[in-house]
């Protein structure tokens, strides 16, 4: 790591010290009784970390891309798991570019003083699945409210989640012109929605996610939580989701130099035939190559950010690097579990709780062959394949 200001070392030290008193008994025990990481989340939205990028103007430290790259990093290094909380960081950016002055003003300050959680995500569906535009959730104009029908799945942290930023059809598909219009983002308010029709039933994952699935009957939210102009959700949706694919990327470097770290101190420090593991290229190797391909992503991460700060397309970059950094954090994983032997798989060791937690990110929140597509189409001009 290069000592630069950008690389936000005095920041990187807080969270490091923060996630020291969450260590992995914490982790575990959560897991056991399938809990969310109240206390976690309570003590980086009180640090101000989950506000990072809130302008100043709304409560928050206004910060740029990297920083909040380099607090999800820090986080997953430090053997915690940011994924209880980082959509509120990518979240709110479509409240931030595409919502009213009003909306930002009744939100942004609550969101940044920690009063208001907005964690909650409301874009796939059973039906759909990567093909967003096919989405069946329909919201109907009626007076001043809109009235919202369907269901969605894997809305995670639904149940810690004060608002849902939630992606529905206004327009039927065979209405509009082009597929991506007649989509509208809303935003919803968990409580009262609560209280109107709206149900959420969690589903149990291989790792702690507090993932759910939500069902919308007849539920009214006001017209005024409709985000920008209707029909056009799509769009501010797809502008998120490159500052999406930044930050899970920097997650998974994080995640990677956790597995790196825990390998190469095992390997250095278990012995058998009498000399220690790490002495054999066989065990050496997979963590060496893990490193370096860490390395890349980490790069990769770096240039997507300063691009996205500077205002440039980075589609490109910040998908690629989702991608490289995910394959990375994979490579860390399979090695931790073979340096370790039998002992990866005792809960005590965390190397599993990892190795389930970071293998999302080849599926989620874009699967890896979607990405490919995404390259062959827009990068190099092939034909779609969809
Ligand atoms: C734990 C968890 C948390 C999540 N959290 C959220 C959340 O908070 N909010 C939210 O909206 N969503 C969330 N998701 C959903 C996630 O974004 C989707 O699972 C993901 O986008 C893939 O969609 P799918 O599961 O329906 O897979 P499908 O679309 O059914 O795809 C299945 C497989 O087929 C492949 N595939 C499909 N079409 C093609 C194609 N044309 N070319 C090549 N390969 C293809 C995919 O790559 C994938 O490997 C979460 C998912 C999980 C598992």
């Amino acid at each position: 790591m290069s000592g630069s200001a950008e690389d936000y070392a005095e920041i990187r030290e807080e969270v490091a010290k923060l996630c020291a008193t969450f260590p992995g008994e914490y982790w575990q025990k959560l897991e056991r009784e399938n809990t969310y990481p109240a206390e976690f989340v309570a003590a980086l939205t009180e640090a101000g970390y989950l506000a990072a990028l809130i302008p100043e103007e709304y409560g928050g430290s206004g910060l740029p891309l990297s920083a909040a790259a380099a607090i999800l990093e820090e986080i997953q290094c430090a053997g915690c798991n940011g994924g209880a909380c980082h959509a509120q960081m990518y979240i709110m950016g479509t409240i931030l570019r595409h919502g009213s002055e009003a909306q930002k003003q009744k939100y942004l300050p609550e969101i940044a003083a920690g009063r208001l959680r907005l964690q909650a995500f409301g874009v796939t569906e059973p039906g759909s699945g990567t093909d967003t535009t096919s989405i069946k959730t329909f919201a109907i104009r009626d007076g001043d409210h809109y009235v919202i029908n369907g269901q969605k799945i894997w809305t995670s942290r639904a149940e810690h989640s004060d608002l849902m930023l939630l992606l529905a059809r206004t327009t039927s598909k065979d209405e509009v012109a082009k597929r991506t219009d007649g989509l509208s983002v809303f935003i919803v308010d968990m409580q009262e929605a609560r209280k109107a029709g709206m149900t959420i039933r969690p589903i149990r994952t291989m790792m702690n996610h507090s993932t759910t699935e939500v069902f919308f009957d007849n539920v009214r939210i006001p017209a005024e939580n409709l985000i920008g102009e209707e029909g056009k959700g799509f769009r501010y949706i797809l502008s998120g989701m490159n500052a999406e694919r930044i930050l899970i990327a920097a997650e998974c470097v994080g995640d990677a130099k956790w597995f790196i770290k825990k390998s190469s101190a095992y390997a250095r420090e278990r012995v058998v035939f009498g000399r220690p593991i790490g002495q054999n290229q066989g065990v050496q190797f997979p963590i060496a190559r893990a490193y370096a391909q860490m390395k890349a992503a980490d790069l990769l991460v770096r240039d997507a950010c300063r691009r996205y700060e500077e205002g440039e397309n980075c589609g490109e970059e910040a998908n690629i690097a989702k991608l490289m950094a995910a394959d990375a954090s994979w490579a860390a994983a399979e090695a931790c579990v073979q340096t370790h032997g039998g002992f990866a798989f005792a809960e005590e060791y965390d190397v599993e709780r990892k190795f389930r937690e970071t293998r999302l990110y080849q599926v989620a929140p874009i699967s890896t062959n979607l990405i490919l597509s995404y390259i062959a189409e827009h990068v190099l001009g092939m034909p779609r394949s969809y």
